[in-house]
């Protein structure tokens, strides 16, 4: 039996975490693992893209703090030797690769997104090789091997890339294979894949998740365990509702809509790769690895409870666009959509009426998009406007659709708090609706939703 198992930047912070991990890996007789960045470490990779544009001189405390995270990691845990040697000496070979594209981008004062893309890369990179290093000292033999090599195939966006997961599959059966028979646990670094022309390519922020995912199909592994630091998928966010107890078992397309809508446990599209197989994904807890986490199938489970669970997300910018007609005008949206798409902006969500044209979207991307369209605005577009107090509340789970009478039990539960619904939309999935209310009233939508389903 093969298994994948994914280690989160948000449980690799310290030594004794890495060692927990190296721990639980060891335990395994065949195994493949994927790695995010040490917690931290692609926050400061961005900051150190300013900083470089800004000066030269900038560039070496960046280094040696990206140095002191990692050696002081294999100080504490590697006994000296060969292979801890070994490892420094790779780790410091990335650092010096991190180093040349940081001067580049300082010499020009700007960079190419193909450049912040490979200097991105460089956390899960550095990563790899430490877990891979530290494998080796505590004797378990493991190699680290570079998503492009591993055969991480993607369609070739810089930032927001998709994964190929066929050709992945034959790419990447064909490097790891052997090493497993060989009884080495490779040890591949998330995020980023190879474009069709060679880039390296990221997957959006969080995308380890993905890569996992598309690692685990690429093997036909039955389980993909992703070793998080929380217990696993809960029915709402525990610090907005107390009473908010964890899913045992959730479906695919239950945690894909849970996560595209604001649970941050998951990347949301984990389960893509895996559509259509009988890979069962575990979350677990790596500070309690005895701890039964949650388990996502492709068709999940019989539950009781109508509602999986309710996601939130006050993260989130409305643009509205008002005209006569507007609903009924043919290439409209298409020339709003293909506007932002043209400055890689994604819409969230879109819902429409006769006279106002309603985009969800990133609050980081809201103020460019509303620039780009009054810049494009025609005869038919009387007023654009961008309401930055909405906060969304999505409702998850297999039967909501299906089954008369939850959307009234949710709007009920809303209603009873004297709480308007601002806008709604059922549908657009089956298992999952959401509205957006004023985000003061985010939480106690919230709650009022759960006591209905989870008195
Ligand atoms: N390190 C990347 C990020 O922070 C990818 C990941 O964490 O999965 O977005
Ligand atoms: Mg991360």
């Amino acid at each position: 039996m093969t298994r994948v198992m994914k280690f989160g930047g948000g449980c690799l912070r310290d030594s004794r975490s890495i060692a927990q991990a190296c721990a639980i890996i060891s335990a395994q007789r065949r195994a493949v693992v994927v790695v995010s960045a040490i917690h931290g470490v692609t926050e400061r990779l961005l900051a150190a893209i300013e900083q470089a544009k800004r000066h030269e001189r900038n560039i070496p405390p960046i280094l040696a703090a990206l140095a002191t995270r990692h050696l002081a990691v294999i100080d504490e845990l590697c006994p000296g030797g060969p292979a801890k040697k070994r490892l420094q000496v790779a780790i410091a070979a990335q650092l010096a690769q991190v180093e040349r594209l940081l001067t580049g981008i300082a010499w020009h004062r700007d960079l190419t997104p193909a450049v912040r893309a490979r200097l991105l890369s460089y956390g899960e990179r550095l990563a790899a090789r430490l877990l891979a290093g530290v494998l080796e000292c505590l004797e378990t033999r493991s190699a680290a091997l570079d998503a492009h090599r591993a055969g991480i195939c993607t369609d070739g966006n810089y930032e927001n890339a998709s994964i190929d997961r066929d050709r992945t599959r034959r790419v990447l059966r064909a490097k790891v294979a052997p090493l497993l028979r060989r009884g080495i646990i490779p040890v591949i670094p998330g995020f980023f894949g190879r474009g069709p022309g060679g880039a390296v390519t990221l997957l959006g922020r969080n995308g380890s998740d993905y890569s996992a995912a598309a690692v685990a199909y690429a093997l036909g592994a039955e389980r993909l365990e992703v070793w998080k630091d929380v217990d696993g998928f809960m029915s709402a966010d525990p610090s907005r509702v107390p009473t908010a107890r964890r899913l045992e078992r959730l479906s695919f397309a239950e945690a894909a809509e849970l996560s595209y809508f604001g649970a941050r446990i998951l990347h949301p599209r984990t389960v893509e790769p895996l559509a259509g197989t009988r890979t069962r994904i575990f979350v677990r807890n790596l500070e309690d690895p005895a701890g039964a986490g949650s388990e996502i199938t492709a068709s999940g489970p019989n539950r009781a409870v109508d509602v999986a669970g309710i996601a939130a997300n006050r993260r989130l910018a409305v643009i509205r666009i008002h005209g006569a007609g507007i609903g009924s005008k043919p290439g409209l949206l298409a020339g709003v959509s293909s506007l932002l798409a043209g400055a890689g902006i994604n819409i969230h969500s879109v819902l429409t009426s006769q006279t106002c044209i309603n985009l969800l979207l990133d609050p980081a991307d809201a103020r460019r998009s509303l620039r780009k369209m009054k810049a494009a605005v025609n005869g038919v577009i009387k007023r654009i406007e961008l309401e930055e107090r909405l906060a969304l509340v999505g409702v998850v789970g297999e039967r909501i659709m299906e089954k008369e009478g939850i959307y009234a039990r949710i709007f009920t539960a809303v209603a009873r708090e004297k709480i308007n619904v601002e806008m709604a939309a059922a549908g657009a999935s089956s298992v999952a609706c959401y509205f957006l209310v004023r985000s003061p009233d985010l939480d106690r939508a919230v709650r009022a939703i759960h006591d209905e389903f989870f008195p």
